[in-house]
């Protein structure tokens, strides 16, 4: 899960970490007087978004004047802005959240992020802070800094120094820095998060180190242990088919290509969409339908699977272990009836009871079902119809 750059830099504050003063608006009308309360000659007005890039997309600009804040906030809550992040249908703004603007000395990007291939946290930084760090890395990776952590003795200070250097920061600075490092490493892992991104990390005038950009993603599995996140989710930011699948206890997370797929458990839908690339299709989503499917969660797979106008085909790929087949095949008879499934149906069961279930299937005569006979050619049928059609 995402959250807003201010509902980032809530947390910030509850850590202690500087951050610019800011007010959260969703109406233009009480701006003026916001901006007065901030306090300062400048604001910066920032869109709302869970997206990157909005400064250069027009998300994010200065007001040199009250007048200024109130014309900037009118024109920018109900505007769509496309990010190269949005994609081309761009996003609604809903809410601006108004700062008072920061003299800046320097900028640098820091964050942490779980780097897989190592299997740690590494703490990622640049002098190069402010701008597109996608193009800096790039372009000249030499001005990217990683370190890697061991989550046994966690973020030292000794590596702060080293990262300081690498940097060339000011030897003046460094202590603040490495107090900044350390704390947002203790955010990365007490809230777990995934990733936690300071672009850019500003050293002020005044010579505080301020976040004037926050960006956050937190591991779903562990939202459970942390409700006054999870409170922050912002449901107009998510695929509405991906929350009401969560509503349902399916996983389903949206994808480019144009065949469907509903499989249960995780691992065997990751496998299904190998199979699938790997005898030339695309796959239009994933959907683990889970252990103990019924009947109805089996209809309202399909109903989130067509909602998809790409769609070619469907592949249901079932291992019957937890979950019985002939069970799932009535569910998908039972579908046929309540959602109008326009699409041929390519099924491979197999497991406790297939037999039963294929029979099922074919005693159904419900014209746009294919029973397939292995994974293999499951895989391979489903993609010959997406491309046929
Ligand atoms: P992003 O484009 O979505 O990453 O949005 P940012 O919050 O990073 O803002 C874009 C840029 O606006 C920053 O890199 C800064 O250069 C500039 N900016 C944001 N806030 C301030 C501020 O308070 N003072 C100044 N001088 N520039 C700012
Ligand atoms: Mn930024």
């Amino acid at each position: 899960m995402n959250i807003h750059e201010y509902q980032v830099k809530q947390i910030f504050k509850e850590y202690n970490l500087p951050i610019p003063k800011g007010v959260i608006l969703t109406n233009y009308k009480n701006s003026i007087d916001q901006a007065i309360d901030l306090g300062g000659k400048m604001w910066v007005i920032k869109a709302q978004i869970h997206s990157g890039g909005r400064g250069l997309a027009g998300g994010v600009k200065i007001a040199k004047s009250l007048k200024d804040v109130e014309k900037i906030t009118k024109n920018m809550i109900g505007m769509k802005l496309i990010t190269n992040q949005t994609g081309p249908e761009g996003k609604i703004i809903e809410k601006v959240y108004i700062e008072k603007a920061v003299d800046i000395e320097y900028e640098l990007y820091l964050a942490i992020a779980l780097d897989r291939a190592l299997e740690t946290p590494i703490i990622i930084a640049s002098s190069k802070g402010g701008m597109d760090i996608e193009k800096i890395s790039k372009e000249s990776p030499e001005y990217i800094i990683k370190i890697p952590i061991d989550t046994e003795i966690g973020f030292k200070d000794f590596q702060g120094i080293d990262l300081a250097n690498k940097l060339n920061l000011p030897k003046d600075d460094i202590p603040r820095f490495i107090k900044f490092a350390k704390t947002l490493y203790k955010i990365y892992n007490e809230d777990d998060a995934e990733l936690i991104e300071v672009n850019p990390l500003v050293k002020s005038k005044n010579g505080n180190y301020i976040a004037l950009d926050g960006k956050m993603g937190l591991d779903d599995s562990a939202l459970y242990r942390h409700h006054d996140i999870e409170d922050m989710r912002d449901l107009h930011e998510e695929n509405k088919n991906e929350s009401e699948a969560k509503e349902y206890g399916l996983s389903y997370v949206q994808l480019d290509g144009n065949v469907g797929c509903m499989v249960n458990g995780a691992g065997l839908a990751m496998a299904t969409m190998d199979i699938i690339k790997h005898v030339g299709g695309n796959v239009a989503n994933f959907l683990d339908v889970g252990g103990g499917a019924k009947a109805s969660t089996v209809a309202k797979g399909f109903e989130i699977i067509l909602r998809n106008k790409k769609i070619k085909s469907i592949f249901v790929n079932i291992f019957g272990g937890i979950v019985r087949c002939d069970r799932i095949a009535n569910g998908i008879i039972e579908a046929t009836k309540n959602v109008n499934i326009n699409v041929p149906v390519v099924v491979r069961l197999n497991g406790t009871n297939a037999q039963e279930a294929k029979e099922l299937l074919k005693n159904s005569n419900i014209e746009n079902i294919i029973v397939a006979s292995n994974l293999e050619d499951g895989a391979k049928k489903a993609v010959e119809l997406s491309i046929k059609l």
